[in-house]
């Protein structure tokens, strides 16, 4: 009996100890933080964690210490660094939300940094919202949806990618990004790591934190025409590595991954046992042929689309995923403990939007696009054509260039467009967002133009 509470309060000592080194390792973090912060430096370093990842590897050699155990024990420090330093960072949302301040003050906005469509939903869903009522879809419901809109649903993406899924398939939710969050959730284990591809939607990352997961960044550049190489993928992986995002085409470049290149990512996925999250919400937004994920037929993929760029329904909060069977299941466990269920009257609305022929909606945007890129090219920034989506990711060859100063100059000026440094390492670029009409985008411009001639 004493041996065993004398190796209990040894215990309790070692834990103890330990919470004070973490509160010492926290305090380092903090002052890194504020030296990137000075210097201008990203908070992720993939190679200095990747220098201290192989040396945790080498030390449980020496001891003897389960690597997976000590490495996942690595990811939650490293994690535990990255939001102590992760404060004031901004994004596209950032922007808008003061965009929004200022017009509450009566400033006119141009808003060119958000992924918001000007047009409206097809005519068909003003109808639905008038019979909603009478069609009486009006109470709690089924976590994943109503039967009738999940048939719906495959139905409409088995025409569309000649799939064979059903309604055990789909889960609908208020928006891409709760499946995202959904999925990443429920899939994966804090301690556990995912691979994003950037520039990125910044939320994959930040679900991913959120639950303790680590983030493993593949910085992608304008001159790889934002491919990223099966060597950087492959070098990526490890027994942690649970997950994979695509995103294409993409938020913020438009790119879309070449055939080949993609085919190889999945067999990559497919040999190591990954998750692939294709988040497919541009796919109605392309200039050539796109091949969606779910032509594979890989039972860990998982799609999550919207109606909020394909049908302009934004503000309706709706939105599905398709994975296998046993992956809905669980994100339908979060699901029903954070919503009960989406909400009936919005998920018959976009049953019948689905009714509806949203091509012009990707010609209006190509062509605005067509216009953003001959502008870009007049005031010299340095682009890759977008294959698709609905923004062009500009760099601005300008000495002491800041993206986030910047877009607060263009602000002052009323115009509002996305700093690169929220989709990864990329100070020196700016995301621009073909959502207004053309006059409009050429206001927009020409304001841009007026605020880089302040550079040098
Ligand atoms: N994924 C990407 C790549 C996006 O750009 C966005 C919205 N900007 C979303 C998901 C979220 O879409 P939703 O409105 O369906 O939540």
């Amino acid at each position: 009996m004493s041996d065993i509470n004398d190796l209990r309060d040894k215990m309790e000592e070692v834990t103890l100890e330990m919470i004070k080194l973490l509160k010492t390792r926290t305090d380092i973090a903090k002052k890194i933080g504020e030296v990137k912060k000075n210097i201008g430096k990203v908070v992720t370093d993939e190679t200095r964690e990747e220098n201290l990842r192989t040396k945790v590897i080498s030390v449980c050699q020496e001891i003897g210490l389960d690597e997976k155990i000590a490495t996942k024990f690595l990811n939650f420090l490293l994690n535990e660094s990255i939001k102590v330093q992760s404060t004031n960072k901004q994004t596209h949302l950032s922007i808008f939300l003061k965009a929004k301040e200022l017009e509450q003050q009566g400033k006119k906005i141009i808003h060119m940094e958000v992924g918001e469509p000007d047009f409206l939903p097809p005519t068909i869903v003003k109808d639905a919202l008038e019979e909603v009522y009478d069609k009486g879809f009006l109470k709690y419901g089924q976590v994943r949806g109503m039967p009738i809109f999940r048939e719906t649903l495959a139905k409409y993406v088995n025409k569309k990618f000649k799939t064979s899924i059903t309604q055990e398939n789909i889960i609908v939710s208020p928006g891409a990004r709760f499946s995202i969050f959904t999925a990443i959730t429920t899939l994966l284990n804090p301690g556990d790591e995912i691979i994003v591809i950037e520039p990125a939607w910044p939320a994959y990352k930040d679900c991913a934190l959120n639950s303790g997961i680590k983030v493993r960044t593949i910085n992608t550049t304008l001159e790889s025409k934002w491919e990223p190489s099966i060597e950087q993928i492959q070098k990526t992986i490890n027994p942690n590595t649970k997950m994979i995002v695509l995103n294409y085409p993409n938020n913020p470049t438009g790119k879309i991954l070449p055939e080949k290149l993609q085919d190889e990512i999945i067999e990559i996925a497919k040999k190591n046992n990954l998750y692939v999250l294709s988040d497919e919400i541009y796919s109605e937004y392309v200039k050539e042929s796109w091949k969606s994920i779910l032509s594979y037929n890989y039972e860990k993929g998982i799609v999550t689309q919207s109606f909020s760029k394909s049908h302009a329904m934004t503000g309706f909060r709706i939105g599905y995923a398709i994975a296998d069977h046993k992956i809905i299941e669980k994100m339908s466990k979060l699901q029903a403990l954070c919503l009960t269920n989406v909400s009936e009257p919005i998920q018959y609305i976009a049953m019948k939007a689905l009714e509806s022929d949203t091509s012009n909606n990707n010609k209006t945007v190509q062509n605005r696009l067509d216009l953003l890129i001959q502008k870009a090219d007049e005031l010299n920034l340095d682009i890759i054509v977008p294959d698709g989506a609905m923004y062009v990711f500009a760099r601005i060859n300008k000495d002491g260039f800041d993206g986030v100063q910047f877009a607060n100059k263009t602000l002052e000026k009323g115009l509002a467009i996305a700093p690169g440094e929220g989709f990864g390492d990329y100070k020196n670029f700016i995301r621009i967002s073909a959502c207004q009409d053309e006059k409009t985008l050429i206001e927009g411009m020409n304001i841009l133009k007026e605020t880089m001639s302040e550079y040098q």
